[in-house]
């Protein structure tokens, strides 16, 4: 395929929009949801992926605009991988992020009570999809590995980006350097795979 001049990058979420435009070849003209008046659709798929795709695939269907769209969310070890695909619906069901990142907070001690060994593993997940058609889609996976710190620290970034300490550093995601995290993340992994499978970013 050629190289692509212009791409809808489906979703509200403006997180997310920062960090796929920083991963797109300042080339590509980027467009978003908010400036051609589209809205989100209903989540109903019971996975990252199955999720990214049906986002992509409405927002192609919709604008007519090559489009990249994005499921992601926080996995807790000792949660049974919640809240997974709800982790946007867990903030608004708590209130706010910061009170969903308190709850995870006070889960995670409780469930490490008396415990010798404490999990607080966690990971982040991105399935990224990229519709070029009605039809047709590409779709990857990408995943960062971290724990679950013991407060919330750190204004940068979004989400539970205060609460996510990815292996290999001492830092929540919330304190990092954004170019740092926007480069290492589930994103980018996921944004990597992509770029080398079509050879079109
Ligand atoms: P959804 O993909 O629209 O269902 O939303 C995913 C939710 O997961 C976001 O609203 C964030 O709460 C969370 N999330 C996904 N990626 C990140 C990230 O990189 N940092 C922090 N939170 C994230």
């Amino acid at each position: 395929m050629k190289k692509i001049k212009e791409i809808l990058i489906g979703t509200h979420n403006k997180g997310k929009i920062k960090e796929i435009s920083y991963l797109l070849n300042k080339k590509i003209k980027k467009f978003t949801p908010f400036e051609l008046h589209i809205k989100s659709p209903k989540e109903t798929g019971k996975s990252f992926k199955s999720n990214s795709e049906l986002k992509a695939k409405y927002f192609f269907k919709n604008s007519n605009f090559f489009t990249i769209s994005d499921d992601s969310g926080l996995c807790v070890d000792c949660l049974n991988n919640k809240p997974g695909i709800y982790s946007a619906r867990w903030a608004k069901k708590y209130g706010s992020f910061n009170h969903a990142m308190k709850k995870i907070i006070l889960l995670v001690k409780k469930k490490n009570v008396n415990k010798k060994i404490k999990n607080t593993k966690a990971k982040f997940i991105c399935s990224l999809t990229f519709a070029f058609s009605s039809t047709k889609k590409i779709t990857t996976i990408g995943v960062v590995q971290g724990n679950i710190s013991e407060r919330i620290l750190g204004k940068k970034g979004f989400g539970y980006d205060p609460i996510f300490i990815p292996k290999g550093s001492k830092i929540t995601f919330g304190q990092m350097n954004k170019r740092k995290k926007i480069l290492t993340d589930h994103r980018s992994i996921a944004f990597k795979k992509l770029k080398n499978k079509t050879n079109i970013f």
